[in-house]
């Protein structure tokens, strides 16, 4: 992670990334670059074929000479982003954009196998990726994984759906692949947070929780305004904050976390479905009206669960905004006014008002990894593509 502040050609790169094509006049604002330095950085940024500049570009009703439009060339740049999940391996190839230029998903069961050679099986789909014309412009990797992983050193700590503990991922990764490029692991709760922190549904947040539901446990991180120029937000352990000290015990040794209430399995429980539904059968389900408005139990001691979290999460947190993801999206719709409701318990909330939003992105851990992947590129774009 570079300690050092962006170059002009990064910040005005950061500022067409975040705020998509403008004038110059806008970006150079957005940068907070003198007139000069955005205009021999915005030279840097055509010279290296990352912008396009539409001299002609005209301001209706503006007087005297336009000023040029600002856009980030389609694939010029983009970055490997990929997930490992329980069953399979995702890949794509994103660009500049945050558009998805590339994907392809592999079917790999990684708990069934041990990590050397679990890892060496994702490298092998990661180098016949990074081989292909699609990578051409790859400045950087990018890999989420389902659980805890150093930031620095790339050890998964726990990473339970992958049956991981202690595991060397990043040095086993660099090993295997053919590439120079930076690899850069998380939490991919934290890369969803990420994307929807800067290109979804927390926008425009000072301080936003995020809280994801998955077919397994609940994940969570805090992001700041501070983490926009590339640094990660913090990972949170939300899904184990206690509810209800007197409910069931929880793999993390307490009783009542509160993703024994709200995630894949408890759901599934309260809608009475089999343990084994998946995720995605569980969206399905609850999209289809079968949330009322006043539930009864058992699916009651969901909603209660969740507003008793929302409520501590707050207080303790301090967000100005909150992001449900995940299962937890749809019971954000089906149950906005009674989640609103106990917001307005909060005593934080009751002094600074604090906005429940559903989370927008469909692929927010990819984009959240290809934002990660991009931080090199958007510090010192010269340096970055000198070095490929
Ligand atoms: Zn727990």
């Amino acid at each position: 992670m570079p300690t050092t502040t962006p170059t002009a050609s990064g910040r005005l790169l950061q500022a067409l990334h975040a705020g998509g094509p403008m004038s110059r006049a806008e970006a150079t604002a957005a940068a907070h670059l003198a007139r000069s330095a955005a205009g021999a950085a915005a030279e840097e940024l055509r010279t290296l074929g990352l912008l396009e500049i539409n001299e002609s570009r005209a301001e209706a009703g503006r007087l005297g000479r336009p000023s040029p439009g600002l856009s980030l060339r389609p694939g010029s740049a983009t970055v490997v982003a990929g997930a490992l999940h329980p069953d399979a391996v995702e890949l794509a190839i994103v660009d500049l954009n945050r558009t998805i230029m590339h994907r392809e998903t592999i079917d790999l069961a990684i708990p069934a196998l041990p990590p050397d050679q679990a890892i060496p099986a994702v490298a092998r789909h990661l180098n016949a990726l990074l081989g292909s014309s699609a990578a051409a412009k790859c400045t950087a990797i990018g890999i989420s994984l389902p659980g805890m992983i150093g930031d620095s050193d790339g050890i998964a700590r726990a990473v339970l759906p992958l049956a991981w503990r202690e595991v060397p991922v990043g040095e086993l990764l660099a090993a295997r692949l053919r590439t120079n490029l930076p690899i850069y692991l998380g939490h991919d709760a934290t890369f969803g947070a990420l994307a929807e922190f800067r290109a979804g549904a927390g926008r425009g947040a000072h301080r936003m929780l995020f809280l994801t539901s998955q077919q397994v446990g609940v994940g969570s991180a805090l992001i700041t305004s501070a983490h926009l120029g590339g640094h990660l937000g913090h990972t949170l352990q939300a899904g184990h904050l206690i509810v209800d000290p007197t409910g069931p015990a929880c793999s993390c040794g307490s009783h009542g976390c509160l993703e024994l209430f709200v995630d894949g399995r408890a759901i599934a429980a309260a809608l009475r479905l089999p343990p084994t539904t998946s995720a995605a059968e569980l969206h399905r389900a609850l999209q289809s009206g079968i949330l009322e408005d006043r539930p009864a139990r058992p699916l009651a001691e969901v909603l209660d669960a969740l507003s008793v979290g929302l409520i501590s999460l707050v207080n303790t947190l301090g967000p100005d905004r909150v992001v449900l993801a995940g299962l937890l999206a749809p019971l954000a719709r089906a149950w906005r006014r009674q989640l609103e409701e106990a917001l307005g318990r909060s005593v934080v909330a009751q002094v600074e008002p604090v906005s429940l939003r559903v989370a927008t992105l469909d692929d927010a851990v990819l984009l959240g990894v290809a934002e990660r992947a991009f931080t090199p590129l958007m510090h010192d774009p010269v340096r970055t593509l000198s070095q490929g």
